[in-house]
């Protein structure tokens, strides 16, 4: 993982990266100085009282002090930019590549889930990168610098020094070994936890209707608390080098000073390379900790990079096949030929469906909930790829097209109207990019949502979305209905709303596809009787089969149709058409 990570980006960064050693090797170099000029300070002005040498030693350990202080901001502030901008870097990559998975992969995931995860783990990449670099230029030179310092000064106190390494190493591998398995644990706890905390405030509404408080908080409540014993235990075991470095430390220390006593009282060895010595064994416990707790940290962002990985190594389905053409649309006869389709293997909810769409004309698909009306929709924008049969358009295979060229031919208004985070202007403009203002404002105006959007504090240029205004469900259907008009689409799919609109906003929007439906082949999923008697052709779904198709007044005579059935089950329920599910299909005012 992190030599993906750095064949990926080292390129792009390695002059900054260059530059950022050279500034680590400075801060090295002169942590090491500091314990080496020590000697000279013990032995030639305490020991040996030179005078003159106390102005140059002094300068010294200051010019080596405003060098540390210089180079740690150059590496500090070098390394913060180049892991800002590979954070940048991965959100744009991510983000494009969310844009290129199909459908499929949103049905399957958990959008709040997903946001999380992505915020969380790119911080990851970059401390990857960031751990590594710094961990072993900064500490392990320094700690090399410094073991040197202690080996040249004083090799005999070195080796009773250096006796602590082995025991230290061993313990920290096997502290490391059992904290990797915990570290995994709380990972996947804590998204578990993220997860569950964003479900409820996306779903609060259930929530408070079924009264479901007691059971989720009893289900966090565990969650919590394991999360919690986790950490603890993160923290113990990651601590728990701690003691046993500081008292392998301290019988160094106090070994060296007993052996360098000794030996002075024998030999009468002035005092200073001992005195730099301690002080280079000192400076290195600081580097030696920070090693010791790199592969502590280096797991918890290698976990997250994974899963970074895992979303960007997801191929996209439903790609372009190669040579695909661009599709051509002439008059825009669709045309569903013995299509048959399942989301899951084995598990059909599409059954040889065959009908067609007239050019310039309306069919309308009706059938009770469940019966492959949504389906249907997706599969004529390539949402999903066939089982059997193909979709074409003006006699071009749709699968044969690329998928934006297909895409550019239609325009959707969905039955939930979604408003993105911008102006009305904005929203609009979604329909087709280079849209004037003028052919924005007519498209509101055919839309019948020109009045109001002019009443609105700053007009066209109102903010909505999350953070704007509210407007009503008839309004963003209007807004929507105006955004297909700007695209200008040969085809229109139209997915109806189910739930009612107050009796002047129906006519309004009811007006506006009027407008937009004129002269274009449209395919609606109809809830409304009176789109579905008006329509040229109706195609009647029931269970993934084609039930029935053809015009109102042709299948209102087959007594035995289901369609006909629909019907009559409407005047026995007072203006409501039901299916024999009892699912309500429309509500006619
Ligand atoms: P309608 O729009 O007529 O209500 P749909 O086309 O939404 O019906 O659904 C048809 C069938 O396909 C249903 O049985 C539904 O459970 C199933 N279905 C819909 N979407 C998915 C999906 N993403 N994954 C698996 N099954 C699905």
């Amino acid at each position: 993982m992190v030599r993906r990570v750095l064949s990926e980006n080292a390129r792009e960064y390695v002059m900054q990266y260059a530059l950022a050693i050279v500034f680590l090797l400075v801060v090295a170099g002169s942590t090491a100085f500091t314990a080496w000029i020590i000697r000279d300070v013990v032995d030639e002005i305490f020991y040996r009282q030179r005078q003159e040498l106390i102005a140059v030693i002094c300068g010294a350990i200051l010019a080596a002090f405003v060098l540390r202080g210089l180079a740690t901001y150059g590496q500090a502030v070098l390394l913060a930019k180049i892991g800002n901008n590979l954070v940048a870097r991965y959100q744009r990559r991510i983000y494009d590549h969310l844009l290129r998975l199909g459908v499929d992969f949103y049905n399957d995931s958990r959008s709040g889930q997903l946001a999380a995860q992505i915020s969380q783990n790119v911080g990851g990449v970059r401390d990857l990168l960031n751990l590594t670099i710094t961990s072993i230029t900064r500490d392990a030179v320094a700690l090399v610098g410094l073991v040197s310092v202690m080996v040249f000064q004083d090799p005999q106190l070195s080796l009773i020094a250096l006796l602590i390494g082995p025991p230290l190493i061993i313990t920290v591998y096997y502290l490391m070994k059992r904290l990797r398995g915990v570290t995994r644990e709380a990972v996947h706890i804590n998204s578990h936890l993220v997860g569950a905390m964003q479900e409820t405030t996306q779903g609060i509404a259930i929530v408070k209707a079924f009264t479901m408080e007691d059971q989720l908080k009893a289900k966090l409540a565990t969650l919590i608390t394991d999360a919690e014993s986790r950490a603890n235990k993160i923290a113990r075991v990651s601590e728990g080098t701690t003691p046993i470095a500081e008292i392998l430390a301290g019988f160094a220390v106090a070994g060296v000073i007993a052996f360098a006593g000794f030996r002075a009282v024998e030999s009468g060895t002035p005092p200073g390379s001992m005195a730099a010595f301690i002080a280079a064994l000192l400076f290195a416990y600081d580097p030696a900790r920070r090693l010791a707790k790199l592969q502590i940290h280096l797991e918890r962002s290698l976990v997250n990079a994974r899963m970074i990985y895992e979303i960007l190594d997801m191929e996209p389905k439903q790609g372009d096949v190669s040579g695909a053409g661009e599709l051509k649309v002439g008059a825009g006869e669709v045309v569903f030929d013995d299509v048959s389709f399942s989301y899951v293997a084995d598990l059909p909810v599409l059954h040889s469906v065959s009908f067609i769409a007239k050019s310039g004309s309306s069919t309308a698909i009706v059938g009770g909930s469940g019966a492959g009306k949504s389906t249907l929709v997706a599969l004529l924008q390539r949402f999903y790829d066939l089982d059997s049969g193909a979709i074409r358009i003006d006699g071009q295979d749709i699968s044969a097209c690329t998928k934006a060229s297909l895409r550019r031919s239609i325009a959707y208004v969905s039955q939930h109207p979604y408003l993105f985070e911008g102006s009305i202007r904005d929203n609009i403009r979604y329909g087709r990019p280079d849209a004037t203002d003028a052919e924005i404002e007519e498209a509101a105006r055919l839309a019948y949502a020109d009045e109001f959007i002019r009443q609105q504090s700053e007009g066209y240029d109102t903010p909505v979305g999350e953070n704007g205004v509210t407007l009503s469900g008839g309004q963003r259907q209007r807004i929507s209905i105006a955004r297909a008009i700007v695209r200008n689409a040969p085809i229109l799919l139209l997915d109806e709303a189910t739930s009612a609109l107050d009796n002047d906003s129906e006519l309004q929007v009811q007006k506006a596809l009027e407008t937009i439906m004129r002269d274009r082949t449209t395919i609606v999923i109809a809830h409304r009787l009176s789109t579905i008697i008006d329509a040229d052709h109706i195609v009647v779904l029931e269970d993934g089969y084609l039930a029935e198709q053809g015009r109102h007044d042709e299948l209102i005579k087959k007594k035995d149709g289901v369609y006909a059935r629909f019907h009559r089950l409407q005047g026995a329920r007072n203006l409501e058409i039901v299916d024999d599910t009892g699912d309500m299909l429309a509500v006619q005012k």
